[in-house]
């Protein structure tokens, strides 16, 4: 078990909430969970020691679905459409673009070297129904073979 003295030490290690118990908690038979996840004076509660394993559970179920509403918020704020080459520069500065792709590597390595960007996937998704029927990559001008992300990697 790790002991750090430091929140911060604690945040960087992405540790979800932490569990106080001050002189008189014993004596009330109560506790206070801080979560690291939100600001302000709702990130700490008082709670019954009784049930605490519950009461923690359920903490960090709602913990995880905040996280899964925060990520899912920020991809999509960064999925984008690109129609030309220059849309894709700038949005892989910051995002992930969406482009019709020749799938070919010459292709993806001339992005990758302008860019830093690479090819991540084809969605599937966004691929049903979709028709190449003369769409050309904006990349290369050859036929698309359907619509593929890309991105930069961290
Ligand atoms: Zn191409």
């Amino acid at each position: 078990m790790t002991m750090f003295s430091r929140s911060k030490d604690w945040r960087l290690s992405n540790v979800p909430w932490r569990m106080e118990i001050g002189r008189y908690c014993n004596e009330y038979r109560t506790a206070v969970l801080a979560r690291r996840d939100i600001l302000g004076k709702d990130r700490k509660q008082s709670v019954s020691q009784d049930g605490i394993v519950g009461t923690i559970n359920n903490l960090l179920i709602e913990i995880q679905d905040q996280m899964l509403v925060q990520a899912t918020e920020f991809r999509d704020a960064h999925l984008h459409r690109a129609k030309t080459y220059d849309e894709l520069k700038e949005i892989v500065s910051d995002g992930w673009a969406l482009i019709p792709h020749c799938g070919t590597a010459e292709c993806e390595a001339k992005i990758k070297e302008e860019t830093r960007a690479s090819a991540r996937c084809f969605p599937l998704e966004e691929n049903e129904g979709w028709s190449a029927n003369g769409v050309t990559c904006p990349i290369c001008g050859k036929p698309a073979v359907g619509l593929a992300y890309f991105a930069r990697a961290y």
